[in-house]
């Protein structure tokens, strides 16, 4: 047979499958890295250089299907872990060093000097001045928050709402776990609690998720409900907390429903009854004290313009300066109405589940279902409404300001916080406004710092660690080697077909590996439990 007869007719080439998808795909399928990256590793001591292929990390399915589904399971494993904790999970943070204890030395005496300038009334700039500079020494010398809490200069009204519930307040106290409870036939149990907390409505919508009466939806509501959902979050936990007296942990994931409005689950521990979670939902309210957006100064091409000299905003024909954001919070006055208040829908959904159960199993699952989708992408549009609804709702978001900084201020006539040229009210960068985060841009995983006590990265090393236990690999000292990054433009560089065929090569060589070790504990009797990396 000659080349040309095996290369077949144009129909049979086109139907076979291209060599470096099939690369691709067996990639996958070990649950490989689909973009690798390589790193050059030197031994300090001996200058051998190694080429080591690191997975991606990526968490987004789109981007690295694999790196993604790990990193699920890795929350989902973070999730299980402190969801039933019975013993309160210990995080003792690390002594101060010379270096921070000498650092706030200088700082306790530097404010001394400047509180007794200022006492005297005379000008304590200079030292001011220096405390700043020690503040970031202090953070950069490695500690966590601040010496003392931020003085903000602005004091918003914090009186409720006319219309909030009234909430009982006991004192917090530090305990984190729940209570046990003991059955008549002595045996001891403690429920913990998955709640779903969904917006209001904005309107009826139907089975599909698409409003029923598109024009009587209220697409600015959900928009800014959305903007600020992460907030509105952060306030039902501390009204939680405040109810039930002491440090509640929750895993809550943000994901949006069908009519494209967020929700969240969260697996709480502990149990709190029914009735009370409905107190703390009706009671909980977020108030956005920003500047009224009802009128629309500039629009089209006419546009403030920026001014070099001053470094400022201008109107494009008078020339006057825009108010700034300091001043255009200054001017809302006591009489006015925050800009938006954002609550939780009066439904919501709450189950006790027990530790290890098959619920529990199930709740984790409806906890991470989404993380490797963006937002935007969890539900696909497939009718004509659906379209329409994304796109109506995107709409509402492109002039919503999404935050201080958010180009959108212009088009109301006020200088964005920080603002820079080439702002342009309907093209703000933030994340808000794609089409993919539906007006959520924060975090999708929520997670309390006293949840399993472990960072994400401690729960990547237990998993590391029990894979080297399990194949006998030493511990590897990482003050041995040096790392850098291999470019494109150097000699070693591999391109991402030549990695990828490595990195399934490596894959297939260490799940056999894994599977031997497997063999041999089950032979010897030994546990062999735990989730392949
Ligand atoms: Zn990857
Ligand atoms: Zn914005």
């Amino acid at each position: 047979m000659t080349g040309a007869d095996r290369r077949g007719t144009r129909a049979q080439r086109l139907a076979m499958p291209l060599a470096r998808n099939v690369v691709k795909d067996l990639a996958a399928e070990h649950g490989a890295c689909q973009r690798p990256v390589q790193l050059r590793r030197t031994e300090i001591d001996t200058g051998y250089v190694e080429q080591v292929l690191l997975p991606c990390g990526h968490t987004l399915a789109s981007v690295c299907p694999p790196c993604a589904e790990r990193a699920r399971i890795l929350r989902a494993t973070q999730c299980r872990e402190g969801w039933h904790l019975d013993r309160e999970p210990v995080i003792d943070p690390d002594p101060a060093t010379a270096e921070q204890r000498a650092l706030v030395t200088d700082r306790a005496e530097v404010q001394a000097d400047r509180d007794a300038l200022a006492n005297e009334g005379l000008d304590a700039a200079d030292l001011e001045e220096r405390i700043g500079e020690l503040d970031e020494q202090i953070t950069d010398a490695g500690t966590r928050g601040n010496v003392l809490p931020n003085r903000s200069h602005r004091h918003r009204s914090t009186r409720r709402r006319q219309d909030a519930a009234p909430l009982p307040r006991r004192p917090v106290s530090s305990r984190t776990v729940g209570k046990t409870y003991t059955a008549p036939d002595g045996k001891t149990f403690r429920p913990s609690l998955f709640v779903t907390l969904t917006c209001p409505s904005y309107g009826r919508v139907c089975e599909d998720g698409a409003p029923a009466d598109p024009d009587a939806y209220d697409y600015r509501q959900a928009a800014r409900d959305a903007l600020h959902f992460a907030a509105l979050f952060d306030r039902f936990i501390q009204n939680l907390r405040r109810l039930v007296g002491y440090d509640l942990q929750y895993f809550a994931a943000v994901e949006p429903q069908r009519r494209l409005a967020p929700h969240v689950h969260i697996a709480i521990r502990g149990t709190i009854s029914r009735a009370e979670l409905r107190e703390v939902i009706a009671a909980t309210y977020h108030q956005v004290w920003w500047p009224s957006t009802e009128t629309v100064k500039y629009d089209g091409g006419h546009l403030p313009v920026w001014d070099e000299h001053t470094g400022t905003y201008l109107d494009p024909s008078t020339g006057e300066v825009l108010p700034n954001w300091d001043e255009a919070l200054d001017t809302i006055g006591g009489e006015d109405e925050p800009l938006h208040v954002a609550r939780f829908g009066q439904r919501f959904d709450a189950q006790g589940v027990l530790a290890g159960s098959r619920d529990a199993s199930r709740c984790i699952g409806y906890l991470t279902k989404y993380l490797t989708k963006h937002v935007g992408d969890c539900h696909q549009a497939a009718t004509d409404a659906q379209a329409t609804h994304a796109v109506r709702l995107s709409d509402a978001l492109r002039y919503e300001p999404c935050s201080p900084t958010c180009a959108n201020w212009l088009r109301y006539g006020i200088q964005p916080k920080k603002a820079r040229p080439g702002l342009r009210p309907g093209c703000c960068k933030g994340k808000a406004h794609r089409r993919e985060y539906l007006g959520y841009a924060g975090r999708r995983v929520l997670v309390s710092r006293k949840w399993s006590g472990k960072t994400l990265a401690d729960h990547r090393a237990d998993r590391r660690a029990w894979l080297t236990g399990m194949l006998g690999l030493p511990a590897i000292d990482p003050a041995r080697y040096a790392w850098e990054p291999v470019k494109p433009g150097d000699p070693d560089h591999m391109p991402n077909g030549q990695r990828l065929l490595h990195v399934v090569a490596d894959r297939i060589q260490w799940q056999t590996a894994l599977e031997q070790a497997r063999r041999r504990a089950a032979e010897a009797g030994l546990p062999a439990t735990g989730r392949a990396a």
